[in-house]
């Protein structure tokens, strides 16, 4: 059964953040009921790239990707709630933006594969390893009230 503490990471990629569509893309997570629980803006090296997109290295869009990445700083986030890495991923959209839907983040602002504004985990064990990776600090443990209101 899904848990409503699974976590997810987020992350509002250079374009996203250079378009101004920060606030939309947090507005979409908490409408949709999920609790932020780690937010900071970072520029992230090279390096720290790679780690993030290790499971990546070796494809031909490999080196394009840690450039893109590398461009600006990054909003990185991780959310938790019911379902929360695969509703995340489906408010994301597809990877190409031409075939994300309408309604989702990349469907609604993106075009271009290079350029698809958000990141989000793929499985909840890659979940684990990037929130480590972008909060070694840790996260902010709270309640919020609406709980009752959003879960049964
Ligand atoms: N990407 C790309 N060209 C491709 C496939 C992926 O530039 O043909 C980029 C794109 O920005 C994507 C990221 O690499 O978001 C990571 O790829 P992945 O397959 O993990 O897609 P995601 O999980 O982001 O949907
Ligand atoms: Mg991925």
């Amino acid at each position: 059964m899904a848990s409503i503490k699974e976590r997810t990471y987020i992350m509002v990629k250079p374009d996203g953040v250079q378009r101004g569509l920060v606030g939309n893309i947090i507005a979409r997570f908490e409408g949709r009921g999920f609790k932020l629980i780690a937010l900071k803006l970072v520029h992230a090296t090279p390096e720290h790239l790679e780690k993030h997109y290790a499971d990546l290295k070796g494809k031909p869009f490999f080196p394009g990707l840690i450039k893109y990445m590398a461009l600006g700083p990054v909003v990185a986030m991780v959310w938790e709630g019911l379902d929360a890495v695969k509703t995340g991923r489906v408010m994301l959209g597809a990877t190409n933006p031409l075939a994300s839907a309408p309604g989702t983040i990349r469907g609604d602002f993106a075009l271009a594969v290079g350029r698809n504004i958000c990141h989000g985990s793929d499985s909840v064990e890659n979940a684990e390893k990037e929130i480590a990776l972008w909060f070694p600090e840790g996260v902010v443990q709270h309640e919020l009230t609406l709980s009752t209101w959003v879960f049964e």
